[in-house]
């Protein structure tokens, strides 16, 4: 069970935080692992890592908020691979926060084209080939369970990682029969560059509201990638799935 030799998943962001531990689990369980992300020495750095687990990895720079980037990229990818079995839209971020009444037009543009759009972008050409070698196929998305909660000054990463959610049920009605399975993760407070960025007080609150008093650690991630590009979730789709130490169940 859980064995992907033979697959090639993509992650993107996979350079760091979330999408390196996807591309870790991803690697260790015999998937050949293509991460794109938009720094190169950042590529580098991840490559590294990832070579230290023997497995079959490279990276390509690419800005997903780019449809030639993207194109790019994975007309790249394809080239070194010559196929894509899963993809994990990872990349994203917070955008800019602030209450929604005072955010330019511009910060709001920035963040739906980083978690929404970008989502698009990257799964209109793996879904293409899929569909064109009529493979099976998994795609994930990374969401957030702030697509559930209220965050104040933070109402775009809200309100695009919600929005994914709805991309996520669209897309497994309109892949099913191609199975392609479609599914989202949303993570809670996970330590990452991203989130050890936030203020102290929302970093103590997330800590405080998981069940077990620990917030979630990168190796938390990496078993989840695996079973969602597995056969052995081939049933599921259309889901959001939390992984969050209790965080969003937690009564007080
Ligand atoms: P990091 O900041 O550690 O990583 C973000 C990754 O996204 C980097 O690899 C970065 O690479 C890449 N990236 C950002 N913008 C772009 C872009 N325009 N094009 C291509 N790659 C891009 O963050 P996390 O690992 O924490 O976040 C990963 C995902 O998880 C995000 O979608 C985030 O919203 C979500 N998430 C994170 C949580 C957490 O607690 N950490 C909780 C819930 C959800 P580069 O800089 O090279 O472009």
């Amino acid at each position: 069970m859980f064995d992907l030799t033979g697959k090639v998943a993509l992650v993107t962001g996979g350079n760091g935080g979330i999408g390196l531990a996807f591309a870790k689990g991803l690697l260790k369980a015999g998937a050949k692992v293509a991460i794109w992300g938009r720094n190169e020495s950042k590529n580098e750095a991840a490559l590294k890592e990832l070579a230290a687990l023997d497995g079959d990895a490279a990276a390509f720079v690419c800005d997903v908020t780019n449809t030639d980037s993207v194109a790019t990229a994975f007309a790249e990818t394809m080239e070194r691979f010559g196929q894509i079995d899963s993809c994990f839209a990872n990349a994203g971020g917070s955008g800019a926060r602030g209450l929604l009444h005072e955010l330019s037009a511009d910060d709001w543009s920035a963040v739906v084209d980083l978690n929404l759009t970008s989502v698009v972008n990257t799964y209109q050409p793996v879904i293409k080939q899929l569909i064109e070698r009529g493979a099976p196929g998994k795609l994930v998305v990374t969401s957030s369970i702030a697509a559930h909660l209220g965050i104040g000054n933070g109402a775009g990463y809200s309100a695009t990682k919600a929005a994914v959610s709805g991309l996520t049920r669209a897309l497994a009605v309109e892949l099913g029969r191609s199975n392609i399975q479609v599914n989202a993760v949303l993570p809670g407070f996970i330590e990452t560059e991203m989130s050890l960025k936030t203020p102290q007080y929302f970093q103590d609150s997330a800590r405080r509201r998981t069940a077990s008093g620990v917030i979630g650690t990168l190796e938390d991630m990496e078993g989840i990638a695996v079973f969602l590009a597995s056969s052995e979730s081939n049933y599921i789709t259309g889901q959001e799935i939390i992984i969050d130490g209790g965080q969003s169940i937690f009564p007080m």
